[in-house]
């Protein structure tokens, strides 16, 4: 099974290094971005199985991140644990009225926000099991046997390929730029030109045959996965 994957929004680097190093050692994933609007976007477009929400933060609030998150369909579903200081009892409050699941107050111990963070992980697979196969038409990604599949034929596609097609499959229609594929297909801090990404799409299109076709290039942006009609 795929790693959960877990984006921590924190403007303090010597909390999320502690953090970063935990979680990684518990066998999560871990994305840190370390601004508001930062980490607002990589929630959109990672689409992180937990957000770790500092409240107080530069350029965006976590109030406001976590209410954008609710209001829409494709990461309205996110477990959202807030951080908040002990002088904002009142954050707290507000921190559920915008959606937040939970919240821990600093200083906290890591060990106490780890069984948190369990915690809120088995209640969201509880109730959304369906996110492991992405279908569109004869393409089909199976998360669980991490392969894809074209008229039911798997193909040899390499991880960053498969990661680039994930990425552009869960979101159709969504125009993703180089910069976020890259984010998402080859991960934070690797350093790549943005031409690469159009070395890894031209190669992923061969190889989904008659469905490269899907992937669409977005002029000036970067590319995005068609839409399915919806009216049959
Ligand atoms: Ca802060």
């Amino acid at each position: 099974m795929a790693r959960e994957k877990i984006l921590i929004v924190e403007d303090e680097p010597s909390l999320t290094d502690v953090l970063a190093y935990n979680l990684n050692r518990e066998g999560y994933e871990v994305i840190v971005a370390h601004d508001g609007k930062e980490g607002l976007r990589k929630a959109q477009m990672l689409l992180p199985d937990l957000v770790i929400l500092d409240i107080m933060l530069p350029s965006l609030g976590g109030l406001e991140i976590c209410k954008e998150l609710r209001a829409s369909p494709t990461t309205a579903h996110i477990p959202v644990l807030m951080l908040t200081a002990k002088t904002e009892e009142t954050d707290q409050v507000v921190g559920f009225a915008v959606g937040a699941d939970d919240y821990v107050t600093k200083p906290f111990s890591v060990k106490v926000l780890l069984q948190r963070i369990k915690v809120l992980l088995r209640r969201a697979s509880a109730v959304e099991p369906a996110s492991e196969i992405i279908e569109s038409g004869s393409l089909r990604i199976d998360k669980r046997s991490h392969r894809v599949l074209l008229d039911n034929q798997p193909l040899p596609l390499t991880p960053t390929e498969f990661r680039l097609l994930e990425t552009l499959m869960r979101q159709p229609g969504r125009a993703f730029s180089r910069q976020d594929l890259m984010e998402s297909a080859i991960g934070d801090g690797a350093i790549v030109l943005e031409r690469t990404i159009d070395v890894h799409i031209k190669s992923l299109r061969r190889k989904l045959k008659h469905a490269g076709e899907l992937i669409e290039t977005v002029r000036g942006v970067g590319y995005r996965f068609r839409e399915e009609e919806m009216a049959r």
